[in-house]
């Protein structure tokens, strides 16, 4: 018999036509009340569950006693509640490396855009206020040749590496949970403590994943380390990062600019003062978001959950000791 997949992300029509194959497929294609009372009407008799953006807790989970797998389409999990899910011994997936590049592509675009201005001065041109050449008043600061400082050097961080390095001619520092002797290897980068890195780098960027140890890390006292010519970029989780003490770092000029890709509440608010700041570029959460990346990334979460829905390991698991409890099983 087919098992059942409730997915709340709609998929191109060929992946569609994948797992109509293999499963029983429920589609709720958008999570407005109605959509999540559907959800909450789907989930008793479902077996497989697919789907981003939305918190997964205990209460929803509750309503899904016969649930085998997650399957994330996102590389981050904060959406869920995984100590839950393995002690439901449900099998959590996510779909890392596919989305490294074009993530650290948003990141590289949100640098040149906030150090060059783009946004703002592309601005200037649209509402016919181009009068004349542009003065200091409207200069950038160069990208090349400066620090490039990353919080948390894992795929994404590399990637950004890379590019700084290779592509920008860039010294690069970063701060991570271990020292990593490869990165040093091929960036010639230097590890540094959060504050060392906070005082040294031009541009500050967080590539790393929001965990009850990264909520609220940079605050008033960092941004307070940080220089006024030091541009700050947040490609992770907003929740990294106090957003109120952000603006008031812009807004007192401590820093120079930000590049913001993910926020305290999205989406943002349309009054935030963010948006009231000319040197803050903000784009609505689109770190993997183009259709290349984004269908590589639902086939992998489409791989990851007939895998597991079939009794195979999927290539992507988060919490592997539930993989480990079902093959023990499996074995005797
Ligand atoms: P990853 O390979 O796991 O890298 C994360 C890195 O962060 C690891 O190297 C880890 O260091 C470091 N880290 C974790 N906690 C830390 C802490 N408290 N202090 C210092 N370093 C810490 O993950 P990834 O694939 O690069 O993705 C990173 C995050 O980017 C995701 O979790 C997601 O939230 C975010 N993301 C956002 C978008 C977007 O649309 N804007 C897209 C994709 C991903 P160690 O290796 O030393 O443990």
């Amino acid at each position: 018999m087919k098992k059942h997949v409730v997915l709340y992300k709609k998929l191109s029509p060929g992946l569609m036509a994948r797992l109509h194959a293999q499963a029983e497929v429920t589609l709720i294609d958008k999570l407005d009340s109605d959509g999540l009372t559907r959800l909450r009407d789907a989930l008793p008799s479902a077996q497989g569950l697919l789907g981003a953006s939305l918190r997964l807790d205990a209460e929803l989970l509750d309503l899904a006693p016969n649930l085998e797998a997650v399957a994330s389409v996102s590389v981050g999990i904060d959406n869920y509640d995984v100590d839950y899910l393995s002690q439901r011994n449900i099998l959590l997936s996510n779909t890392p490396d596919v989305l490294t590049e074009t993530t650290a592509d948003t990141g590289f675009a949100l640098i040149l855009a906030t150090a060059r201005r783009v946004v703002e001065l592309a601005n200037l041109v649209r509402t016919g206020q181009w009068k004349q050449n542009i003065g200091p008043m409207h200069f950038g600061s160069d990208v090349h040749g400066k620090t490039l400082g990353i919080i948390g050097m894992g795929r994404i961080g590399e990637a950004l590496a890379q590019r700084g390095h290779f592509g920008f001619g860039m010294p690069v520092i970063y701060h991570s949970h271990s020292v990593k002797p490869a990165v040093h290897k091929r960036f010639n980068a230097q590890h540094r403590s959060l504050p060392q890195l906070l005082e040294q780098a031009d541009f500050i960027c967080l590539t790393l994943p929001l965990t009850a140890e990264t909520e609220g890390l940079i605050g008033a006292r960092e941004f307070a380390l940080m220089r006024p010519e030091s541009i700050f970029i947040n490609i992770s989780r907003g929740k990294v990062v106090d957003e109120a003490a952000l603006i008031e770092a812009l807004r007192q000029g401590q820093i120079r600019a930000a590049g913001l890709d993910v926020f305290e509440r999205e989406p943002l608010e349309h009054d935030s003062p963010l948006l009231q700041l000319n040197n803050v570029v903000a784009t609505p959460h689109i770190g993997s978001a183009t259709h290349e990346t984004r269908e590589a990334m639902a086939r992998c979460a489409v791989d990851n959950l007939l895998a597991a829905l079939a009794g195979e390991r999927p290539l992507n698991v988060v919490n592997g000791e539930v993989w480990d409890r079902r093959r023990a099983t499996m074995c005797t």
